[in-house]
């Protein structure tokens, strides 16, 4: 439990700044003008919303010091020699043919020839089997990778998140969305209730005024982007695909993770106990089970 890169605070801070300054122009320019008007739905509006507010923090702060997962240090160790030999030289070979295909898409953008084929079933099998960080020194269970600027292995790694300060696996991809639907549950409400009253007789004036409007405008802004951002997660993770992966094209048509059913899915990240799903709360490390793990790219 810890900051991964202390060069990343700086995004941290800018992300509190936006959150911050939302709240700010709501609870003390807008809310106060709209109680003036109808007091009781303000005071229900602005305990929903700070409550929300609440949620936010939490979400963020456990997306930022909770591990992504890592594989056991030691997990090398409970290899024999050579089953240990036999992963290193798997890792190599699909490490050349990977290199091989960059080289390929970057000639001719990605026309394969018959012959290549098998190369990438080879590829896909090797997704599901163990392979070997040669940074780490470590045994890569299925769908670990490293992450250059963590420098380790993650376990069912999505990607490195800038503005989290944090690689986004296995054990926090659950608090990264919570964090992204709490922030939209609280902004699209910032755009409905000062566009409405915008559009409307208002009597707002001078900064409050001023202030509201751009309240408006950035928070329609951050609305659309992580609007789409959540779209993109929860399309993946229904279809049990990480961001890692999904560049990898023969993923969506043979995708060796993805469960029968969408909830199945689901649960791999946000739990089978449905509390997980809505409360960023920590869970128990007995009730996290790695399954899968990766090759690297
Ligand atoms: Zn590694
Ligand atoms: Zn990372």
């Amino acid at each position: 439990m810890k900051f991964q890169n202390p060069k990343g605070i700086l995004s941290v801070i800018f992300v509190y700044g936006i959150i911050l300054s939302e709240y700010y122009v709501f609870v003390f320019h807008y809310l106060p003008y709209r109680y003036s008007n109808n007091s009781g739905s303000t005071i229900f509006i602005g305990i929903e919303f700070t409550l929300i507010y609440f949620m936010i923090h939490w979400a963020y702060i456990q997306a930022q010091i909770q591990s992504p997962g890592h594989p056991s240090p030691d997990l090398a160790k409970n290899y024999q020699e050579h089953t240990l030999e036999e992963i290193k030289s798997r890792t190599k070979k699909h490490s050349e043919i990977i290199q091989k295909k960059r080289k390929q898409k970057l000639m001719k953008k990605y026309e394969l020839a018959i012959d290549e084929e098998d190369e990438l079933f080879d590829i896909i099998q090797a997704m599901q089997l163990d392979s070997y960080c040669f940074k780490c020194k470590n045994v890569k269970q299925p769908r670990t990778h490293h992450c250059k600027e963590c420098n380790k292995c993650i376990l069912r790694m999505d990607h490195h998140c800038p503005w989290v300060n944090n690689c986004i696996g296995q054990k926090n991809h659950r608090f990264f969305c919570q964090f992204i639907i709490y922030a939209l549950l609280c902004l699209s409400q910032c755009v409905i209730f000062i566009t409405i009253e915008m559009f409307g007789d208002t009597q707002l004036k001078g900064d409050s005024k001023f202030l509201c409007q751009m309240c408006a405008l950035t928070s329609l802004l951050l609305c659309l982007s992580m609007g789409t951002l959540l779209g993109f997660h929860l399309y993946h993770i229904a279809k049990n695909v990480t961001t890692v992966e999904f560049h990898i094209e023969e993923m969506k048509t043979d995708n060796p993770f993805s469960k029968s059913k969408v909830i199945d899915n689901f649960k791999e990240l946000f739990g089978s106990e449905y509390i997980h799903w809505i409360l960023p709360l920590t869970q128990s490390e007995s009730k996290v089970r790695i399954k899968h793990d990766s090759f690297e790219l």
